[in-house]
């Protein structure tokens, strides 16, 4: 099937806009030029920009049952709030909620998403399964790093011994780490020639997990080429545990057991040291700026502009839909936007296409996947399009600002996946996206009956987390 795009202005692989014609063919972008190449289809994309499909490297699906069910709140009190809100999902729940995930991003524009999926007690491959299912069935391409730790995450913050009545902790997550392995063992082994899903490893946070699981997870990385994904100080109480336990910063802990290196992600990353900084630069690791998080939990105001003038790979990321929202655009006007505030040297602030290019160049590193986010010859037909044709948009004075600092995503008028429209005009064209919502409706009232309890405990636990709190933010933790 060739399908020809016309009278497109589309965003080129050097961040340049190009009037011209795009054909694809099965999926793959064939011919760029001027010419009326030979077709089955044609679109006509006037008054349309074109853009790659934009690459979310950091959500998770789970929190598309509890969106903005948390107010804004310290990353400490958050967690309580996020344990008591999710559930012991059911297969039909997982299906559901990651469905919704991926019709979400798909309507912001998102053509492909890491998902650092979250399934409690403990993961299955049926359970990964049906995650991956529903990914395949919207058509959004998606990386799957099931997360796992194996420390009661009372342990892992800074209380003072005893602070904590004892019937507080929680009990740490049973699967042994043999078993968790064996089952990534064989997702990533199911799932290596599939081009639209993909598995990884997903370490929750490096200071909830034992330095054994460490040990395992180097061990298992060492001889594959897979990916691994944590989130990592995104607190100030996360670098004074890490300084409390090792003696030394998460990323230097990290370095001993020889896991950094370019297929190695960091998430959020506020809190780190010169030390730590220097080798993930020297490491090519890649970190994932999570903006609207990051302002949700006031977790501090990362480097991102430091780093990204010195060379690091830079992504951008959603985060989970119960600390900010899914859209993409946003995220990256928040990137170019946010950290002005952190520096009054205007020469090294974020600028439009730096932070479009951090959102495709660096989203490509973490995807591991050469064929997306650009349009160029040989890569996916993953397109998103954006009408020109309104108030928003006209008068047209610079394509790239405008598109960044004043598109909010209402103006997409069609998502494609390897040549496949799946958005057109804000409707789904595979799915039946109200019946998906009527049943995500009635599930989400039969998950709130469960909660009620934990809910209850939670109030019971939270002016701990709040002592803590109030006084760890306050420790002097040296110059970072
Ligand atoms: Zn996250």
């Amino acid at each position: 099937m060739r399908t020809l795009i016309t009278n497109s202005t589309y965003l080129s692989s050097d961040y340049s806009w190009i009037k011209g014609n795009i054909l694809i063919e099965d999926g793959i972008i064939k011919k760029l030029g001027t010419e009326n190449f030979e077709h089955d289809i044609k679109i006509n994309a006037e008054n349309q920009l074109i853009l790659p499909g934009l690459i979310n490297s950091h959500s998770h699906s789970y929190t598309s049952f509890s969106k903005a069910s948390i107010e804004n709140t310290p990353l400490d009190i958050y967690m309580l709030h996020a344990f008591a809100s999710s559930s012991e999902r059911n297969y039909r729940e997982i299906y559901i909620s990651t469905l919704i995930e991926g019709i979400e991003l798909l309507k912001n524009g998102v053509t492909s998403t890491l998902d650092h999926f979250m399934m409690r007690p403990n993961i299955s491959v049926e359970g990964l399964e049906v995650a991956a299912k529903a990914y395949k069935d919207c058509g959004i391409k998606a990386n799957i790093a099931p997360q796992y730790s194996d420390l009661s995450y009372s342990k892992t913050v800074p209380f003072l011994s005893s602070e904590l009545p004892k019937k507080y902790y929680e009990n740490p997550i049973s699967l042994e780490h043999d078993q968790y392995f064996s089952i990534m063992d064989t997702m990533i082994k199911n799932y290596q020639n599939n081009d639209q899903v993909k598995f990884l490893i997903g370490v929750d946070g490096p200071q909830r997990c034992s330095d054994e699981l460490i040990k395992k997870t180097a061990k298992f990385l060492k001889n594959r080429n897979c990916g691994w994904h944590t989130h990592i100080l995104e607190s100030k109480t996360q670098a004074i545990t890490s300084y409390q336990r090792y003696g030394k910063g998460l990323v230097e802990y990290l370095n001993d057991f020889e896991v950094l290196n370019n297929k190695t992600t960091f998430v959020h990353y506020v809190w780190s040291n010169l030390t730590e900084d220097a080798l993930v630069k020297e490491n090519n690791v890649n970190i994932v700026h999570c903006p609207s998080s990051l302002l949700h939990l006031n977790s501090g105001m990362a480097k991102i502009d430091k780093f990204y003038h010195e060379g690091m790979n830079i992504a951008i990321g959603t985060d989970g839909a119960n600390s900010g929202n899914l859209n993409m655009i946003e995220k990256i006007r928040l990137t170019a936007d946010l950290h002005n505030l952190r520096n009054p040297d205007y020469n090294n602030w974020i600028t439009a296409k730096n932070a479009l290019k951090m959102c495709y160049e660096n989203g490509r590193k973490v995807m591991m996947n050469d064929n997306i986010g650009r349009i160029a010859i040989g890569c996916d037909a993953d397109l998103v399009f954006i009408d020109t044709n309104n108030s928003l948009w006209q008068p047209i004075h610079d394509l790239t600002k405008q598109f960044v600092y004043t598109e909010s995503g209402v103006n997409i008028k069609r998502v494609m996946v390897k040549g496949e429209i799946l958005v057109e005009n804000g409707e789904l064209t595979r799915l039946n996206e109200l019946s998906i919502l009527k049943e995500a409706t009635d599930l989400k009232k039969e998950i709130d009956l469960l909660l009620v309890e934990k809910k209850s405990f939670l109030m019971e636990k939270l002016p701990y987390y709040e002592k803590m709190y109030f006084r760890e933010i306050m420790r002097d933790i040296g110059k970072l």
